[in-house]
């Protein structure tokens, strides 16, 4: 039941209608971004750096010993309270290196989920994550270790995957798409080539986290994402590093 995508019907992303701020909202009301830390610290830290550039009114860091490079306004705890209702999205993957123990217990949440970087190896099988709001952020080669060999145009197989996964998939590359289960699809505006360096995909697992905390829906959060990290690489300049993009952010988001 998965139908092939027609060119006519896609979409290229625009930019994003932000939930609004009620002026006097607190920081939980802005969205509460929990980050399960695993092997590699930098990782982590620039995913949890820009979900709190993106606007999450409170980003917290689960890890075992202390993360430097986390701006001081990240939490660090060494307890993974994952029933906390207030979790707005739960982040997991960026830095997460082989401990799949991280992804089973993120999967133990009703929490919603961007799950990116070597967790998306770790799911197995597509299925698993049925019934579980969760928003996937595929490089071709995580892709392909989750979905194996899908035929059809890239956009075909983002589809399929979101099908069989029933996750919003963001099918990451010069040409990023984002595909929901029930057909959706859009594609992510020309992006400069030089946001092909380390770690900005991290930085854009955070950036949609932030935004699913916010309050919008996988879907659009995702496309959010997309749109708001491509437009922080292009203010950012050539020769830009990951860590610029988190510098952008404010002003990116300042715009819309
Ligand atoms: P990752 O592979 O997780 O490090 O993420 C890399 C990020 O850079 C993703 O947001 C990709 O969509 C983006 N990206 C990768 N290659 C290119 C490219 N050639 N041009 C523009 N963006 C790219
Ligand atoms: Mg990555």
């Amino acid at each position: 039941d998965i139908g092939i995508a027609a060119e006519s019907d896609w979409e290229e992303i625009g930019p994003p209608i932000l939930p609004a701020l009620s002026p006097d909202g607190h920081k939980f009301d802005r969205g509460l971004v929990h980050a399960l830390a695993g092997a590699m610290p930098g990782a982590i830290a620039l995913a949890a750096s820009a979900a709190a550039r993106a606007g999450a009114g409170y980003v917290r860091v689960s890890t075992s010993k202390t993360i430097d490079h986390l701006p001081a306004s990240v939490v660090q705890t060494d307890t993974a309270t994952l029933n906390d209702p207030r979790i707005g999205c739960l982040l997991v993957g960026p830095g997460m290196g082989s401990i799949p123990q991280l992804l089973t217990l993120a999967l133990t949440s009703h929490a919603p989920k961007v799950i990116d970087a070597d967790a998306i190896g770790q799911v197995g099988e597509p299925e698993r994550l049925k019934g579980q709001d969760a928003i996937l952020t595929p490089h071709a080669g995580e892709f392909a270790k989750l979905f194996g060999f899908l035929p059809g145009s890239k956009a075909d197989q983002a589809v399929a995957a979101a099908g069989r996964s029933g996750a919003i998939v963001v099918y990451k590359g010069s040409d990023t798409i984002v595909a929901a289960p029930d057909g959706r699809i859009a594609f992510a505006p020309p992006t400069p080539a030089w946001l092909a360096s380390a770690g900005t995909g991290d930085v854009l697992a955070g950036i949609i986290a932030a935004m699913r905390a916010r309050g919008m829906a996988a879907f659009e959060a995702a496309c959010a994402g997309v749109w708001i990290h491509g437009r922080a690489a292009e203010a950012a300049g050539a020769s830009m590093i990951a860590d610029d993009l988190l510098v952008a952010l404010p002003t990116v988001l300042s715009e819309l």
